[in-house]
């Protein structure tokens, strides 16, 4: 549930006519070998679509006016195969809403010393073009990606393949729409956020509810809908019923199964797909949700507690640009401080997201010392292991600021058996006192999104296209 139906990307080759209609139908053919030849690499996560032949303004213009209206279009590729003069791109340009990557790539891998002539070298002149093109994009400030290579590398390609992952995200962020259960938590700063500016920058729409709003659909789920899903959870999770009796266990799990029914079911109502909750403010409510929440965020729903819908947004922003692979909210808790084992115990109260488990979790019930509720059932697990970009957004009152900080993940080797919650640990780059003192000046936030499966380059690729202030520790 990532994305809102199918998308595909279109590649619009540059030319114009000054070498005749042979040329061009070279042109043409040599784009139609790369298209499909990309297509079916099986590197690129969506399909590219060739245009006709950039050739006017004209044309350049009403492919542009294309892309913007059609959903399914999620951003542009451009390839200069010959010189096409960049005028002719200023209208379309400007025009163009989406994102744009020029593919700085020749369709000849080598220059064929034996046969080179004037004519090849017209028709093959994409040094010269990207040039031109280039020029017009930088003076637009189009803030649109540049990949240089031989377009049949892997490595080429698994640049445009990140890029596409950034531009559906991009595409995506005007449909996130966070529904929050109760307001920010009482006296915390960095949860605080300017919501009118977000929908404005982000297209992010942000909308409270009262919690009784979901206690209605709570009281609603029937023993039926909540017997089945139980039974699922049997093949995935590990259950653990520590000191509790058998029955009293399952009693707070099923409290949890009817949450995840009925956050589903009020999320999908209002096409929501992204949530807070706060411990703070669950009257009507058993339990502060947890083990619900960490499987919704297993489903692509982004999530934040304590109120925090910055937080929430953007975890689900990154899940769809990860296509939701070891990706989730997160929050700072404990340094490990001994000499040369530098790293941050990171977790949340309860809700840590098992797309980053390493092993299969357990389902465990434990008591929570705030919030004043039952016992709530969550799940438990280690983190895995991986290289990843940490972010997290704060609003300095007049802007927003992203900071993106890279760590190196690792699993834990010795046992906690005491801890209730999920746990991930991590060291920090370019290292422990350098990136945490970076992180603190900068104020970043202690609610972070984690991904051990994006770069920071498509972060502030991100950035980039919605004009977002971000600073980089590495
Ligand atoms: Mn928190």
């Amino acid at each position: 549930m990532t994305t809102t139906g199918k998308k595909e990307f279109w590649f619009v080759v540059g030319s114009q006519h000054l070498y005749g209609e042979e040329a061009l139908a070279e042109v043409k053919a040599h784009a139609q070998t790369m298209t499909d030849a990309l297509n079916e690499s099986g590197v690129l996560p969506y399909l590219i679509v060739l245009q006709d032949l950039a050739i006017s303004a004209d044309k350049i213009t009403s492919i542009m006016k294309e892309v913007n209206y059609r959903d399914e279009v999620a951003g542009v590729i451009t390839w200069m195969h010959t010189f096409s003069p960049a005028k002719m791109w200023i209208r379309g340009t400007k025009l163009l809403q989406k994102p744009l990557l020029h593919l700085a790539t020749q369709f000849n891998e080598s220059i064929p010393w034996a046969t080179i002539d004037m004519e090849f070298m017209n028709l093959n002149q994409s040094a010269h073009g990207d040039r031109e093109y280039g020029f017009i994009n930088a003076r637009l400030k189009k803030q649109n990606k540049v990949v240089v290579g031989y377009w049949q590398r892997p490595e080429v390609q698994k640049q445009i393949a990140e890029w596409m992952d950034v531009a559906v995200a991009y595409n995506e962020s005007f449909n996130i729409k966070v529904a929050r259960f109760g307001d920010n938590m009482r006296n915390v700063g960095v949860t605080e956020g300017d919501k009118v500016e977000a929908q404005i920058q982000f297209g992010w729409t942000v909308d409270y509810f009262g919690i009784g709003d979901l206690v209605q659909y709570v009281n609603a789920v029937t023993d039926e809908e909540i017997d089945a899903l139980f039974a699922e959870y049997e093949d995935l999770y590990e259950f653990d019923y520590g000191t509790y009796s058998r029955e009293a266990w399952e009693a707070s799990v099923r409290v949890q199964v009817s949450y995840e029914i009925a956050i589903k079911r009020f999320l999908d109502d209002g096409g929501y797909n992204a949530f807070t909750t706060n411990f703070e403010d669950l009257y009507g409510m058993k339990q502060l949700p947890g083990l619900a929440v960490q499987r919704l965020m297993a489903q692509g729903y982004g999530f934040a507690g304590e109120g925090d819908w910055k937080t929430a947004a953007l975890d689900r922003l990154l899940k769809v640009m990860s296509r939701n692979q070891s990706t989730g909210f997160m929050e700072d808790y404990t340094y490990e401080l001994a000499l040369d084992q530098e790293s941050a115990l990171q977790s949340h109260m309860l809700e840590v997201d098992p797309s980053l488990a390493s092993n299969k979790p357990k389902i465990i019930v434990s008591p929570l010392g705030i919030g004043n509720r039952e016992d709530p059932a969550r799940l438990v697990f280690d983190g895995k292991a991986g290289e990843g970009v940490v972010v997290s957004m704060a609003d300095f009152g007049t802007h927003y600021k992203l900071l993106i900080s890279e760590v190196s993940a690792f699993e834990p080797t010795v046992p906690a058996p005491k801890l209730p919650v999920a746990r991930v640990l991590w060291k920090i780059k370019p290292d422990f006192q350098d990136g945490v003192k970076a992180w603190i000046e900068n104020g970043g936030g202690h609610h972070t999104v984690v991904s051990l499966n994006l770069t920071t380059d498509q972060i502030v690729s991100y950035a980039k296209l919605v004009d977002l202030e971000y600073v980089v520790i590495k």
